[in-house]
């Protein structure tokens, strides 16, 4: 594989020299904003993420940057205001990122008209008028924040900036182990590289517990406890064509629950869904089933004004959203119902801070709480300009070049580049295919990228197919 000797190096970084100032775990949204902020605070940092960045739930998100309407719903003012807030600082700090979505919600006579404008009024009064005043007609209009190109390239975006022995950002990398010496007041960590399955030892001040679903896990390995714990949810997206003149998005009840779904445009195709669905183990909530596909076809049917099926499905997104609640909760609720509240514990006797809950929108606001502590504990450094700031290299679609991502994204394997790199994944049928197959000798040209023999190229898209054809094509074969 290309680019092993940068991964070497990194690894290399971890273990030689002074010990790290912090060890996130974990680069989806949660971490990649605070590696890339304690970075620029001139600490020694490395962001460790047993997949590929933004591999989790972070790459299942409905990428609206908002200020949580449906929580209104519950009287969690707290963090209606707060996600409020913090959706209006992204915009703001991220023009380029984010662009502002319209969302319309049909009427109908039947519908209790006036206090949902009312309600529309009080959460644009809680978002301190920030966005256009919402308006009535056939359907109430309101405004909220869309990431652009997608969650995982932003979540990337927000880690390439540092890549050097003060910065080090490991992917396909696990915490398997971790151990405080009390004197030294350091971590020892163990880490292994996914790829080769090589242990790396290293040493840490502090360790911050960035692992969303996985928080309890990771916990575990710390042999830290917390006051919190997570309910899971797991929600599905499936995306159709997008059809010419599409520029609008809708929200729709969801039949049989007191909740929304909702058909935004992105990119080339429509984004139908999400499904939320308390689950209990965490294995069961990482991959769609087809009970989710079917619910959201016979969901979209009920709704939108064109029919669609199996075959209109153009790819399926799905995550787990990390709630979390008091560990002795033990509510049985749909999850709507509960917090999207974050949690920070901080543990000084072990420098260890665990983070719990929260949304893509919160994020940078639980990045500057958490650089906060930190700077408590251990005091900030000089600060430190980005080591690299160059705009991508793009194709004529606009995506990233795969030999870029390579060597200046972390990029390792073709699945990084299809599915987090670039939205190619979600916006061709069949994971980048097609669905004749016909999209295989462009993934060849791409699997080039990654490994400088042919063979080997040819072997990781036949690897890839392989993977399509067992998880993918069953979900949606005669449904
Ligand atoms: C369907 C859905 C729709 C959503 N829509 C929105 C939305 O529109 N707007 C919004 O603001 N929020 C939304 N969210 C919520 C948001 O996506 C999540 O809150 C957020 O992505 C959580 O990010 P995270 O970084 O905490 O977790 P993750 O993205 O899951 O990152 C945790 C990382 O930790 C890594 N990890 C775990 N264990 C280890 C270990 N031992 N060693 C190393 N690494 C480890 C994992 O591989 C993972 O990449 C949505 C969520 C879902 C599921």
């Amino acid at each position: 594989m290309f680019r092993m000797a940068e991964r070497s190096y990194r690894f290399q970084n971890l273990s030689n020299g002074e010990p790290l100032d912090v060890l996130i775990v974990g680069g989806g949204i949660t971490g990649a904003p605070l590696y890339r902020q304690l970075c620029g605070l001139g600490y020694r940092v490395a962001l460790a993420d047993k997949g590929d960045f933004s591999s989790g739930s972070s790459q299942a998100s409905g990428m609206l940057i908002w200020g949580g309407l449906l929580y209104l719903k519950n009287l969690d003012l707290p963090t209606v205001i707060q996600l409020c807030k913090a959706r209006n600082e992204l915009m703001k700090a991220f023009p380029d990122a984010i662009s502002v979505l319209t969302l319309r919600y049909p009427v109908s006579p039947a519908m209790r008209r006036i206090p949902m404008l009312l309600g529309l009024y009080a959460y644009w009064f809680l978002g301190g008028f920030a966005l256009k005043r919402p308006t009535m007609g056939t359907t109430l209009e309101y405004q909220e924040g869309m990431l652009r190109h997608s969650d995982s390239r932003f979540v990337i975006e927000q880690i390439r900036a540092f890549d050097s022995e003060h910065g080090i950002p490991l992917n396909h990398c696990r915490l398997v182990a971790a151990e405080f010496v009390r004197d030294q007041r350091c971590w020892t960590v163990r880490l292994r590289d996914e790829l080769t399955g090589r242990e790396h030892e290293g040493k840490a001040r502090i360790i911050v517990n960035a692992s969303g679903v996985w928080a309890d896990e990771v916990n575990r390995l710390l042999a830290v406890e917390s006051p919190w714990k997570h309910v899971f949810s797991k929600g599905v997206y499936i995306t159709f064509p997008r059809r010419d003149g599409q520029t609008d998005a809708h929200i729709y009840p969801m039949p049989g629950a007191d909740d929304v779904l909702t058909h935004v445009p992105w990119g080339p195709v429509m984004m139908w869904g999400p499904t939320e669905t308390a689950i209990r183990d965490l294995e069961s909530g990482l991959t769609p089933a087809r009970e989710d596909i079917r619910f959201l076809l016979t969901s979209a049917n009920q709704s939108l004004p064109q029919k669609v099926d199996a075959q209109d499905v153009v790819s399926i997104r799905c995550g787990i959203r990390p709630l979390a609640v008091a560990r002795d909760d033990s509510r049985n609720v749909y999850p709507l119902k509960l917090s999207r509240h974050r949690r920070i514990v901080a543990h000084q006797e072990k420098q260890t801070i665990l983070i719990y809950g929260g949304k893509f929108t919160s994020s940078f606001k639980v990045a500057n709480q958490v650089a906060g502590l930190i700077g408590r504990w251990i005091p900030a450094r000089f600060p430190q300009p980005m080591t690299f700031s160059q705009p991508p290299q793009t194709t004529e679609h606009g995506f990233v070049t795969a030999q870029w991502a390579r060597d200046h994204e972390f990029c390792v394997t073709l699945e990084d580049y299809l599915r987090r790199r670039t939205p190619i994944a979600q916006w061709t049928p069949r994971m980048g295919l097609g669905r004749d197959g016909s999209g295989r000798e462009s993934l060849k040209k791409l699997a080039a990228a990654f490994t400088p023999k042919p063979l080997e190229a040819e072997a990781m898209v036949e690897a890839y197919e392989r993977q399509v054809c067992a998880t993918y094509d069953p979900l949606l074969a005669t449904l």
